[in-house]
């Protein structure tokens, strides 16, 4: 199962409800961050005293994170990480994090020809690029100016990342796949996680029916070709793609052919806002749930919004009129794909979680 604890859905600053972008995936290969926005990691560990407090047998730790996954450099997606890695270090973390995000090539020649330097703006580049944000972590974190466990520091420039994206995790239980979105003049990518197809499920009574006794059928359940009479359909691969922040215009999307089951796409602004959201590169609601009809799309999360709206619900209604499957979603929500394909939506309540859908 993956699961995808929504711990911040407001954009650019704070509000009293909602924190800047950041998310915690448990997946089936572990647990990642996605963006990690300023407070991250006193949300993550508040949101995982809550889990505690309610039984639940799902956990969000900071010290179980094996990867952080950056869409882009503005600070409301990645100010939390040097704080973080900071109490990683004082909390004795011995483990190895990959920190993974989005740079262009001028942006690393930059920060290798004058390293500490900030670009200057007829550079092109911009000044807050992860190469040059990375290349100031490394050297102001821990005690010292050093960590004392292994950060491998992961960047991708997108000037050389095609439509097809590029595969940049692919383990045996779940893949990460990088696709280039359109923020501006801000390099930034989306990711998607999918798990691979399975075999369909192993049919135990109809074996013994057939005089197989227990030992034989461990063997050849574990054979799939020996196995294929006694199993159900192929299980389809599940996945999960996150946009970051982009426009709604991004050509990987609208030439993506595989299905996703849910699609996490940010919706800033309303339909009266329109123009600000092309010229921002940021999408309205009605933008995201176009993109999400035109894809191969099961479930639509809307996030990201601007703190102008207290009231969401006339965004949702109109993602909602393009397409029907448009959810926003709140601080704290729980996203859950099952390897069967049956997606819900948990809102936390005073004691438990409340099923939304
Ligand atoms: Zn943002």
């Amino acid at each position: 199962m993956i699961s995808l604890h929504v711990l911040g859905t407001s954009s650019a600053k704070p509000t009293k409800d909602r924190s800047v972008s950041g998310s915690f995936l448990n997946s089936p290969t572990g647990s990642f961050l996605i963006d990690c926005g300023e407070g991250m990691q006193q949300r993550i560990a508040a949101h995982d005293r809550w889990l505690r407090s309610i039984g639940s047998n799902e956990r969000t730790k900071v010290s179980k994170l094996r990867a952080i996954y950056l869409t882009h450099a503005h600070l409301d997606h990645c100010w939390g990480v040097l704080p973080m890695l900071h109490s990683m270090d004082k909390d004795g973390r011995k483990s190895k994090l990959e920190i993974h995000g989005p740079t262009s090539i001028a942006a690393l020649n930059w920060v290798k020809d004058r390293p500490g330097e900030v670009p200057d703006p007829d550079s092109g580049i911009y000044s807050g690029d992860l190469a040059i944000q990375f290349d100031w972590w490394k050297k102001h974190g821990g005690k010292n100016g050093a960590f004392q466990f292994d950060v491998e520091w992961i960047l991708y420039p997108v000037d050389q990342i095609g439509v097809e994206g590029i595969s940049i995790s692919q383990e045996d239980k779940m893949s990460v796949h990088a696709y280039v979105t359109n923020h501006l003049d801000v390099p930034s990518i989306a990711y998607h996680f999918s798990t691979p197809d399975l075999p369909g499920k192993f049919d135990r009574s109809a074996a013994i029916e057939d005089g197989y006794d227990e030992k034989s059928i461990r063997d050849i359940a574990l054979d799939i070709s020996d196995s294929a009479k006694y199993r159900g359909p192929t299980r389809p691969s599940r996945s999960l793609l996150i946009s970051g922040d982009t426009s709604s215009d991004v050509p990987s999307f609208i030439e993506m052919k595989s299905s996703i089951d849910v699609l996490v796409h940010e919706s800033t602004f309303d339909d009266s806002l329109e123009n600000k959201a092309a010229s921002y590169g940021h999408s309205t609601a009605r933008d995201a749930a176009k993109i999400a009809s035109h894809m191969d799309v099961n479930f639509l999360g809307l996030t990201h919004f601007s703190s102008r709206f207290q009231d969401l619900s006339n965004l949702e209604k109109e993602a909602r009129s393009v397409f029907n499957e448009s959810h926003i979603l709140e601080d704290g929500d729980r996203i859950s794909i099952d390897l069967d394909g049956s997606i819900r939506l948990d809102r936390k309540g005073p004691e438990e979680w409340i099923s939304i859908v």
